[in-house]
């Protein structure tokens, strides 16, 4: 450590906060997005943003050379990129913000997006703590791993390392730290709280700091973001960098099943997860495999027996591809390791099947993040900085946490010290104790894969007297997903002994006596295929609900499964209106929604909408890099969606879009000025030679007049010699091809929901048969008729009749969507609202 002596002046001290954000442990994709977030969000509160390269190491090795004081205002000599023209552009930006308090330091920072992998070139070796400015986290959001490197530090686990740390932390007056890693990263950031005010004590006694500077800095603001591809840490349904790398298995996966079906071969396939199935098991889910090996749940008996007795059955009933997924912490009750070469050996030998095995090892680490990382890591990154900013001596540091759909804080401590029991509890050989410990999303995906992959026997299955005739049918528009539950419907009722029956073509299908039972193996592909296998369309059952009551009473449907968008809604909702004129109505209905559009109400995602935003997110990677190419250019990308703004504006926050129309909002001439004024700034104060392309999203209903010609024609002549405008509608590419493993996985978990729903209320309504004289009591049972919606942090069902009243029947869509406040977040990133365009609704 060095000797130097305490040199903060007071106008340091006095300084704006300083927040920095660091990556550290394993990468994943996501991390860059993290840093951007916190860059900007840091910035536009009024803060010095600061990265720490090369994670626990950079902190504690700080700067080598120190640079010389820094100016009153805080401001470091822009060291990279700079011109006049820059500056000067800088200077209008903050006096045109100034109203704002939001000072963007657009040029000020040093690094630029290609001199960050180039860092040791540009001048910054030795150097690891960062002033950033906003256009130097620009582009990041579509490049895997961490710009700002990573790396495991021996020294931190030592106090003097942490000593070091803290040292540098204080000598830069750094207030606030965000740490993006997995739970050894964050375990860290939780010893340096824990220890800060011995830390402090001891660099004052030894003069390293001065007392204002011991003072000052008296408290660590400390936050954590979880980013690890194992999905590990506790408390979190997801950590930056999962789904990413579930995609990547599942491609794998898609690829290999082809090859072992033509060859009817089997594939052990390794997977990352040391002491966390989650990668093995959603996989297994998304890909329809066969068996999974988790470290959390070993096969109850010995395991060769039961994988054995498992696939034999498989291929039985007709299988020709045997795929085995297998995390590489995978144990037997025992604590033995499960490896797939052991796996391979008892294939061979006791199936005689033809075995390959096939380890993924780093490619699923990811590369190119997926929309759900890029979203939910520039989501944390700004709870994260709110949360620095909150922080105060007395309140716990915090992990940011998702829970279905809410963005959460979790105190950081608790939630490292329940990921560290999952491990001691696995050692203790307490299963059920680990599982308990994972979120009940774990659970739930482990019982929907049991229910998925097993052939039951008869004795397996429910008393003949419980046992049912289930329906299934799609109506609306084809979405990522529905074929992953439909597959679940069916395996769910061979498991339980009621028999499936598939309505194919909607209800006029249904009409036309286009039904047919499912069975095991029919369904066996479904799991990866996009569309709609039964067929859908969007014809209610008002189009004949007499024909439509006779149908279901002639098939002796007992439940049904409707599956679909606004459509699936309004179906269960003329249903359940029905009911008292049509006796075969008054079945159990359940709805999964499922519309690229999201525009159920109430319900926060819809089977579909993952897969359209990684459709969209690709197209505009792709569009963004061209625009990008030639320097000065804007698109206008049209997306799909109704009257739903959800993929407009969650795409344009996964894209990195600078603005968004959507149809909750408009488009208005004020708007159209402000938009083009702030269009003409940014490109000004692109450093010269160094602009970036720019993407603008409109939703294909956001303006009956200002179509995407219109806004492209506008943009080109007001652009003028400073950017020109091109156009691209996406069209019905949107639909995705292959659904998103986050659909498929979703699709099968709420398919399993459903059925157990649909069953409970088909058992109870036979039981309590009242006599036919009695009038039917169709308030007491409109809870019957429902649609299961994740809403905040859980999975409910809403009675179609409570969810009418969140309903806006004239335009198909909920009333106060929850990502309608993102619209404002993609202008925050884009940069938009520190130039002048917060009031122009
Ligand atoms: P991950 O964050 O991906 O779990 P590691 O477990 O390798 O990765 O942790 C990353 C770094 O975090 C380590 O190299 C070390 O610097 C720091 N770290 C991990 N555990 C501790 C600990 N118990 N005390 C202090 N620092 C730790």
């Amino acid at each position: 450590m060095s000797a130097s002596s305490p040199s903060a002046s007071t106008a340091t001290l006095n300084a704006p906060p300083k927040v920095a954000v660091m990556t550290s442990g394993g990468d994943s994709a996501g991390m860059n997005a993290a840093v951007r977030s916190v860059v900007k969000m840091a910035i536009f509160r009024g803060c010095q943003a600061y990265v720490i390269r090369e994670g626990w190491e950079g902190l504690v090795r700080g700067n080598e050379e120190e640079q010389g004081e820094q100016s009153a205002a805080g401001v470091e000599q822009v060291k990279h990129g700079s011109n006049a023209a820059a500056a000067a552009a800088v200077a209008a930006a903050a006096e045109a913000s100034s109203s704002t308090g939001f000072v963007p330091t657009y040029g000020e920072g040093e690094l630029l997006k290609e001199g960050v992998s180039e860092a040791e070139e540009l001048g910054l070796k030795g150097r690891y703590i960062v002033r950033v400015g906003w256009d130097d986290v620009r582009g990041w959001l579509d490049q895997g791993g961490t710009l700002i490197g990573t790396a495991r530090c021996a020294a931190f686990r030592q106090q003097d390392g942490r000593l070091r740390a803290a040292h540098n932390l204080i000598k830069h007056g750094i207030d606030a730290l965000a740490v993006c890693g997995g739970d050894g990263s964050l375990t860290g950031a939780d010893r340096l709280r824990a220890e800060w005010p011995e830390l402090v004590e001891k660099l004052q006694a030894s003069q390293l700091i001065s007392e204002a500077q011991a003072k000052r800095y008296a408290h660590l603001k400390i936050v954590g973001l979880v980013g690890s591809i194992d999905n590990d840490l506790a408390g979190t349904d997801l950590t930056i960098g999962a789904p990413t790398a579930l995609s990547r298995i599942c491609e794998a996966v898609d690829s290999i099943s082809s090859t072992a079906a033509s060859h009817s071969r089997a594939f052990v396939i390794e997977v990352m997860g040391r002491h966390c199935g989650w990668l093995a098991l959603m996989a297994g889910l998304a890909t329809g495999a066969d068996y999974c090996f988790i470290p959390e749940q070993p096969p109850k008996g010995k395991w060769e027996d039961e994988l054995c007795e498992v696939l034999q059955k498989h291929r039985q009933v007709g299988k020709r591809k045997t795929i085995v997924i297998v995390a590489e912490g995978a144990i037997d009750r025992e604590l033995n390791d499960i490896k797939a070469d052991d796996i391979k050996v008892v294939l061979s030998d006791r199936l005689g099947l033809d075995t390959r095995v096939t380890t993924l090892g780093h490619t699923q680490r990811g590369g190119r993040p997926v929309a759900a990382d890029r979203i939910l890591a520039t989501l944390q990154g700004v709870e994260a900085v709110n949360a620095l900013l909150e922080a105060k001596p007395s309140t716990p540091s915090y992990v940011i946490t998702i829970r279905e759909n809410k963005i959460t804080r979790a105190p950081l401590m608790e939630a490292v010290a329940q990921t560290q029991l999952v491990a001691k509890r696995i050692s203790e050989k307490d299963f059920d104790g680990a599982l308990a410990l994972r979120d009940p999303e774990f659970d739930e995906c482990l019982r929907s894969f049991q229910f998925a992959s097993k052939v039951a026997e008869e004795g397996d299955k429910l008393p003949k007297d419980k046992r049912l005739t289930m329906a299934i049918i799609n109506v609306g528009a084809p979405a990522g997903g529905m074929n992953a539950a439909t597959r679940t419907f069916v395996r769910y009722c061979h498991a339980r002994g009621h028999r499936a029956l598939a309505i194919h073509n909607g209800f006029t299908g249904l009409l036309e006596d286009n039904v047919t039972p499912l069975d095991w193996l029919r369904v066996d592909a479904w799991a990866t295929r996009g569309g709609s296998e039964l067929g859908t369309n969007r014809v209610l059952p008002s189009v004949d609900a007499g024909g439509v009551a006779s149908k279901l009473q002639q098939h002796g449907i007992q439940a049904l499964l409707v599956v679909g968008g606004f459509e699936a809604f309004l179906s269960v909702k003329e249903l359940e209106e029905r009911r008292e004129q049509y006796p075969s109505f008054r079945i159990p209905i359940a709805a999964i929604p499922a519309t690229l559009s999201n525009n159920v109400p109430l319900c926060e995602f819809s089977l579909g909408s993952d897969t359209s935003l990684n459709a969209l997110v690709d197209a505009c990677d792709a569009i963004k890099q061209s625009a990008s190419a030639s320097r000065n250019r804007v698109f206008v990308v049209e997306t799909q969606g109704g009257k739903s703004g959800y993929l407009a504006v969650m795409g344009a926050l996964a894209a990195g879009a600078v603005l968004v129309y959507t149809p909750e909002v408009g488009i208005n001439l004020k708007m159209l000025g402000r938009d083009v004024d702030f269009l003409k700034k940014r490109f000004a104060l692109d450093v010269a030679g160094k602009s970036e392309g720019r993407l603008v999203i409109r939703s294909e209903r956001a303006s009956e007049v200002y179509t995407t010609d219109f806004l492209t024609r506008m943009l080109k002549e007001e652009g003028g010699g400073q950017f020109d405008a091109r156009s691209a509608s996406l069209g019905h590419t949107l639909q995705g091809g292959t659904p998103s493993p986050l659909d498929r996985t979703r699709g099968t978990r709420l398919a399993v929901r459903c059925c157990e729903f649909l069953e409970e209320h088909a058992w109870k309504a036979s039981a309590a048969s009242s006599p036919s004289s009695s009038p039917y009591d169709r308030e007491a049972q409109a809870h019957t008729a429902a649609i299961i919606a994740i809403i905040g942090s859980g999975v409910v069902f809403t009675s179609s009749r409570d969810m009418a009243k969140h309903a806006d029947m004239k335009n198909r869509v909920g009333k106060g969507a929850w990502w309608q406040k993102c619209k404002d977040l993609v202008e925050l990133m884009g940069g938009r609202r520190g130039l002048g365009g917060e009031d122009d609704k």
